[in-house]
């Protein structure tokens, strides 16, 4: 018998490939090699080993890349995310493997320092050199350019013994995050200590762990973790925090440099390479050991993982719909539980699967009931829309009208929330009736004044905003129909003239740094009104905000989706939750058609455990989750006959199992996509079946003809 080795490779394949072993070469698990993949040698991972008879004509592995090698824990990891996601091993090898410059160590740069020598007589360049504040140790380049010098300079200042010349890595490892600094202005409450207590006692135990940390939007549930954080970080370990991904904010980093010294090392998608690098390197060396990321960070190969915190656990963001289909959330238990450390899930709004893992004992429940000090949690009522009708072609009520002018009167500030981008969702003819549509999918154009576009909101298609209609021709009959957020910000202007008023939605603010940039300017009461989407909601502290308006609190009850009440009841508690969070009270108006909808009633009454209890109840009926299990089945063709043939086909190839019921095809809500016809069908399952390798086994079954396409989706959160 032969050994041979099985690498992976990070593309679209759906296991290892079967390598012959050059005699000479001595290979483990994890190691990185390069062989042949087709025309040419690629990097791949030995992912284990075989025996064969004979090795035939089996390819040789060119060469094996000397750099640290991937953990058995990751690797296990890949295996886990691929299987339960029924998606391609090499595709989730391919998100750990996002640099590939990080296998190599930091190239060197040469950097200058001033010396301290500096005696009278300088030359004016010199002295321009030397003048030069907070930019040592730099670059040669970087020197001449600030001091308007030519680099030369720097090496005869070198020379003359002014400056000291040093190499250095390029990309510096992570300073040291020092769990004993602690430069937060206040103490924590005793609820917090002890809360901070029970999280570190499952730290301590070194041992896989998941704690729910249920506290009351403000009630110090970031400073509460960070206690947990400072326990894995003196026993050593590497700490992962995982927080939505706009929550990555200026201030929200800030706490953490607060806390341990030291700012964290930083993983989302809007990175560059050099930082995207550095991070990987340090990680996979152990030597950063305290990382802030979005839901990828969760891939990054981690030395000696001791802690996961997923913040806001209920969020939609966490969920990755495209590729990869996989909820972060739920892959952070596994990946704690695979490295053997403890998971700490924190939110006001837990979502109903986490709640009842924790009721039942699975997970440990640390609740933190109240807000510090003075903050008391904001009053909530509705405003029943029937009694209170705005202005026609108006969206904001009398009762948020005053909210807002109560809110400024008193100096403080105020926000609007619509999950709604642009001008107007509607673009209708009042002379045909036509509504404006995208040209290849099924949806309506949004217009955005501002910039003066029609734009779909799902494939990014825009055009300029037409002055007469497509359709018969008629000049200036195109109309705006209800509200986005550039919308309310205008009726705002006119109503309160010398408020700032400001719109933040992702696509007004630009990159995340301008966005960023901007919530940090609402934390500093720069902004007296600011009229918002979703991503004014996760994670932010504005201690002067006291009023908050929702426009539409309906928005996302419409619809057939399973988690519409969950969601709408988690979106308003967080949106609410805004107000009040420093000293003054806060207080929410939410304007509504209904107003008997439970999750509505519930948000009114403070009332979670009705609503909770309620929303079970109704799963439980249903064989819903947390009570069954669901997967999807997406499927899409160039056009409409061919999506429906496949989605026979598929039906009919559905293996007969026990316990699994399966609804559809039909059309997917969201029909047509970038012109791709979608169906759908939905598979649900007791909660004892491994709904995973049965949707394997059904995959294994059916083979899509060209330009059809087959996504599954386990757990799907929405239903696009
Ligand atoms: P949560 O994550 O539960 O919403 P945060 O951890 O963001 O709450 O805390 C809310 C605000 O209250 C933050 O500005 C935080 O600095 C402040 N805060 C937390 N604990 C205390 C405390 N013990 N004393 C004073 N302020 C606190």
């Amino acid at each position: 018998m032969v050994k041979i080795a099985k690498i992976l490779f990070p593309v679209a394949v759906p296991e290892p490939f079967d390598y012959a072993i050059p005699a000479s070469m001595k290979l483990a698990a994890g190691d990185f090699v390069y062989a042949p993949l087709g025309k040419q040698a690629k990097l791949g991972v030995v992912w284990g080993f075989g025996e064969r008879e004979d090795i035939g004509k089996l390819k040789e592995i060119s060469e094996s890349k000397p750099c640290r090698s991937l953990n058995a824990e990751i690797l296990k990891f890949i295996n886990f995310t691929a299987k339960y996601n029924c998606a391609l091993q090499g595709l989730v090898l391919r998100m750990v493997l996002r640099s590939h410059k990080a296998l190599e160590p930091s190239p060197d740069v040469t950097l200058f320092t001033p010396t301290g020598e500096q005696p009278a007589g300088l030359s004016a360049t010199r002295k321009r050199v030397l003048g030069l504040s907070d930019i040592w140790p730099a670059r040669a380049g970087e020197i001449a350019k600030a001091a308007k010098v030519s680099s030369s300079v720097l090496n005869t200042m070198a020379k003359a013994g002014f400056l000291e010349k040093f190499t250095a890595p390029l990309d510096p490892p992570f300073d040291m995050p020092d769990p004993a600094h602690d430069g937060r202005a206040f103490d924590l409450t005793p609820r917090q200590i002890s809360a901070g207590e029970e999280l570190q006692a499952l730290v301590r135990q070194q041992m896989f762990n998941v704690a729910l940390l249920d506290g009351v939007t403000g009630s110090g549930k970031t400073e509460v973790y960070l206690e947990a954080a400072a326990e894995a970080l003196r026993a050593g370990g590497q700490v992962l925090i995982l927080v939505p991904e706009i929550a990555l904010t200026q201030a929200g980093l800030k706490r953490f440099e607060e806390r341990f010294g030291v700012e964290p090392a930083q993983w989302h998608s809007a990175m560059g390479d050099a930082a995207r690098r550095r991070v990987w390197r340090e990680v996979h060396g152990g030597r950063a050991r305290l990382v802030v990321g979005a839901r990828s960070a969760l891939f990054l190969p981690y030395a000696d993982l001791q802690l996961i915190v997923v913040d806001e656990e209920h969020d939609g963001s966490y969920k990755q719909d495209e590729g990869v289909i996989y909820n972060a959330r739920d892959m952070a238990v596994v990946r704690g539980k695979l490295a053997g450390a403890a998971v700490v899930l924190a939110s006001a709004t837990p979502s109903l699967e986490s709640l009842t893992n924790a009721r039942s004992g699975r997970y440990h429940h640390v609740i933190l009931p109240e807000r510090p000090g003075a903050a008391i949690m904001p009053e909530v009522a509705l405003v029943d829309l029937k009694d209170h009708k705005p202005a026609p072609g108006k969206f904001l009520s009398q009762p948020l009208i005053d909210g807002i002018g109560q809110a400024l009167t008193q100096g403080d500030q105020a926000m609007l929330y619509l999950n709604r981008r642009g001008y107007a969702p509607l673009i209708i003819c009042r002379a045909c009736g036509e509504r404006l549509k995208s040209p290849d999918t099924d949806s309506w154009l949004v217009q955005h004044k501002r910039t003066g576009r029609a734009i779909c909101h799902h494939t990014g298609f825009s055009m300029p905003m037409p002055s007469a209609c497509p359709e018969c021709k008629a000049e200036d009959a195109l109309t705006p129909v209800g509200p986005g957020v550039e919308r309310v910000a205008e009726e705002s202007a006119l109503l309160f003239p010398d408020a700032r008023i400001e719109v933040l939605s992702s696509d007004t603010a630009g990159n995340p740094e301008r966005i960023r940039e901007r919530m940090g300017a609402m934390a500093a009461g720069e902004i007296d009104i600011l009229v918002g989407t979703q991503m004014v909601v996760k994670g932010h502290n504005f201690p002067h905000l006291t009023f908050v308006g929702v426009v539409d609190g309906d928005l996302s009850l419409g619809g057939g989706d399973l988690r519409a009440g969950e969601r709408t009841y988690q979106t308003l508690v967080q949106v609410a939750g805004r107000a009040g969070r420093a000293e003054k009270p806060g207080r929410a108006l939410i304007q509504t058609h209904m107003p008997d909808h439970e999750a509505l009633v519930a948000l009114a009454a403070g009332d979670r455990e009705g609503f909770i209890a309620a929303e079970l109840g109704m799963r439980e009926i249903l064989g819903l989750p947390p009570y069954g299990k669901l997967a999807a089945i997406i499927i899409s063709a160039p056009d409409a006959k061919k999506a429906d043939e496949f989605a026979k086909k598929t039906l009919n190839a559905a293996p007969r199992a026990d316990g699994i019921e399966i609804l559809g095809p039909s059309e997917a809500p969201m029909a047509i996509l970038r012109g791709r016809h979608r169906r759908r069908l939905l598979i649900k399952s007791e909660p004892n079946v491994n709904l995973s390798a049965y949707m394997a086994i059904w995959k294994s079954r059916l083979r899509p003809p060209h330009k059809t396409k087959l996504a599954i989706d386990i757990d799907p959160q929405g239903f696009m």
